[in-house]
């Protein structure tokens, strides 16, 4: 295995998942209401409209699935939704109720409205998921204690509730659970312009000085993510620091994230080697899933949920029936010349010169004020 295929998941900057550097900001960042959430303009009309007809009705909200890639703010919608249900919010996810006594416990001591909220919901084991069903449309327990003769059955009545369920994978939940939501949202990635106004938020409430390009720079490298746009913005308020009087400006957005190896569309050192090992290794494709976790030495679920779903979103990676092929686009980005573009000698160059990170920081300084 080539050293420079290895690839580097701890403290990867431009991953969407929650990372414990997070922990500091998530909190005084999420939005409290659906006019401060930004973005999701259809999701936030339908949701307004369901919300404001429980509340005349006096009724609990229809239980809502949420689905859509992770950071795009999908608990941060389940808050809000309690919030403007003036009821109690209620976190779990999917892998850590274990058992059946798990959940009842949970749905038993929820008051009437209240909104329980389950990321992960696509994880729930079978015997958890078969308690849930009569909870979702009956709102009651049926609980079977005891075997053969000794057998009994109890039902036992619960506060009407509303589940809200999120998911990274909406085909991978059952089909009787996925019925049983009446309201099903999906959430898109963010534009650009729509990131700078969450960054342009988020600096006003940590007190961080910003100019509109900066925010918008930050913006345009984070991928369609909230979570990964205030990361980078904490990232960059130190290079802002030392180089610009700790207002952040396009400049040292721009340095510090060519330094944090993030170019200006979002892709770091690990997706860059991913595709040039696609290229080299396999002409750009197509490459089966399999063969190429071995070719990068990573898990296949892995190169699946982290690596692929910005590649393809931003049209630098198709997956075929035959495999995963990388597009003309993808190899433009990385200064190659596409496949029956190029003449031999100039395809030699090209690799050598993609494995470097494009717009490479090392050529920038510091004090380049
Ligand atoms: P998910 O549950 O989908 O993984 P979260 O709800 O935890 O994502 O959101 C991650 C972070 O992104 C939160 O700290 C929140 O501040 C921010 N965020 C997400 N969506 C928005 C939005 N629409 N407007 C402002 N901030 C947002």
């Amino acid at each position: 295995m080539d050293y420079e295929n290895e690839m580097d998941f701890e403290n990867r900057m431009v991953a969407p998942e929650y990372a414990p550097e997070d922990a500091e900001v998530e909190n005084p960042l999420r939005p409290r209401t659906l006019e401060e959430y930004i973005g999701q303009e259809k999701v936030k009309e339908n949701l307004a409209v369901f919300i404001e007809a429980a509340k005349q009705r006096k009724e609990s909200l229809d239980h809502v699935l949420l689905y859509g890639p992770p950071g795009l703010g999908k608990t941060t919608l389940a808050g809000i939704i309690a919030n403007e249900l003036n009821v109690n919010l209620r976190i779990t996810s999917g892998p850590a109720i274990e058992k059946p006594g798990d959940l009842a416990a949970l749905l038993t001591n929820l008051n009437p409205g209240d909104v329980l909220f389950i990321d992960e919901v696509h994880r729930l084991s079978r015997s958890v998921e078969e308690i849930l069903y009569p909870a979702m449309e009956d709102y009651a327990l049926d609980i079977i204690t005891g075997k053969g003769q000794m057998a009994a059955s109890y039902h036992l009545p619960l506060p009407k509730f509303t589940l809200v369920g999120a998911t990274t994978r909406a085909g991978q939940l059952s089909a009787p659970l996925r019925d049983r939501f009446g309201v099903v949202l999906r959430l898109e990635m963010y534009s650009p312009e729509e990131l700078a106004k969450i960054v342009t938020r988020s600096a006003r409430i940590l007190g961080i000085p910003i100019e509109a390009d900066g925010a918008l720079e930050i913006a345009s490298r984070s991928r369609g993510t909230p979570r990964i746009a205030n990361r980078m913005l904490r990232r960059v308020r130190d290079f802002a620091q030392v180089m610009t009087d700790g207002v952040i400006t396009y400049q040292s957005a721009k340095i510090g994230l060519d330094r944090l190896e993030v170019d200006e569309i979002g892709l770091d050192a690990n997706d860059r080697r991913m595709l040039s090992a696609m290229i080299r290794y396999y002409n750009g494709g197509p490459v089966g899933l399999e063969t190429l976790a071995a070719a990068i030495g990573e898990e296949a679920v892995t190169i699946e949920d982290v690596y692929e779903p910005y590649l393809m979103q931003i049209g630098f990676l198709n997956r075929t029936p035959r495999g995963r092929c990388v597009t003309r686009a993808a190899y433009l980005h990385l200064g190659l010349t596409p496949p029956g573009e190029q003449t031999p000698q100039q395809s030699f160059f090209d690799l050598a010169r993609a494995q470097e990170p494009k717009d490479s920081a090392s050529k920038d300084s510091l004090d380049g004020k």
